[in-house]
């Protein structure tokens, strides 16, 4: 019987502080931390293509999280660096 492995695996998360990004909600500046985990497809467990991370911002302070499509602009900007590290 032949099982062909095949799938999603996320990678390793990475959480990094955005400095001098102020939180819409609560407006605090530098309390937002963006978590990104980098996904993969693979098969046989040997990743072969990379999906677009899942992404998540939660603010330190108002403990208010925002998925990638409730990010302000200048969140959208300071993740699109962070990405680019
Ligand atoms: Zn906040």
């Amino acid at each position: 019987m032949f099982i062909l492995f095949f799938g999603t695996r996320p990678g390793k998360t990475r959480e990094s502080h955005l400095p001098g990004v102020s939180c819409p909600f609560c407006s605090q500046t530098g309390q937002l931390k963006a978590r990104i985990q980098p996904r993969y497809i693979h098969i046989f467990w040997i990743p072969v293509y990379r999906l677009s991370p899942s992404e998540l911002i939660q603010c330190g302070h108002c403990k208010k999280a925002y998925s990638k499509g409730d990010c302000s602009h200048e969140m959208q900007e300071a993740l699109k660096k962070l990405k680019n590290e």
